[in-house]
């Protein structure tokens, strides 16, 4: 069964554009992936770490055969070829990508997690997702993505994410 899943994608170091186009041709090459939609690409202030270079960010949707694991082990896979190393807690990345919803999965197990738990607080993912799907809910609390963009817009503003 094809299943539809929202990536997040973000860079800060080297040539960040290049970056998530490259992240974004390897994952169109994992087998059993379909690239459907790409939002617009948006320039972020850092978040959760400050004193570090700006973002750049986009989502993708992408239909896929492949079980939410094998997926993770293929993004990981394709963050360390790209030269992605952890030195600290949300510090500089050549790339990240993380999955943000896999269909209507609710995952809590020890290495994944979705929906993704902190982009109900993260802008730069609520804004470029809303972009590509409008329609979506949140598959453990049914709120639309709409609805919580709407929510932290309302509490916070928005000075740090502009579409480029
Ligand atoms: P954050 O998860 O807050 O965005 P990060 O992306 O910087 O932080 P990473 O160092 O890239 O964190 O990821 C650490 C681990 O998070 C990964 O090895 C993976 O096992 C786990 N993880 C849990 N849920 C997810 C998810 N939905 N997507 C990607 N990785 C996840
Ligand atoms: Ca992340
Ligand atoms: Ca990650």
């Amino acid at each position: 069964m094809r299943i539809n899943v929202y990536i997040g994608l973000g860079s800060n170091m080297g040539c960040k554009r290049r970056n998530i186009e490259t992240a974004i041709e390897y994952i169109t090459k994992i087998p059993g992936v379909n690239l459907v939609k790409k939002s617009s690409l948006y320039e972020t202030e850092p978040w959760g770490k400050t004193d570090q270079d700006k973002f750049l960010n986009q989502v993708i949707m992408i239909e896929t055969d492949s079980g939410a694991d094998e997926l993770l082990d293929r993004l990981l896979e394709t963050e360390i070829k790209m030269g992605r190393q952890r030195f600290e807690k949300w510090g500089p990345r050549v790339i990240d990508l993380d999955i943000l919803l896999y269909g209507n999965q609710v995952i809590r197990t020890e290495r994944l997690r979705v929906p993704h738990p902190h982009m109900r607080e993260r802008l730069f993912v609520l804004i470029p997702l809303q972009e590509i799907g409008t329609e979506l809910r949140f598959p453990d609390d049914g709120v639309t993505i709409e609805e919580v963009l709407s929510r932290v817009l309302a509490r916070d503003g928005n000075t740090d994410i502009h579409k480029i």
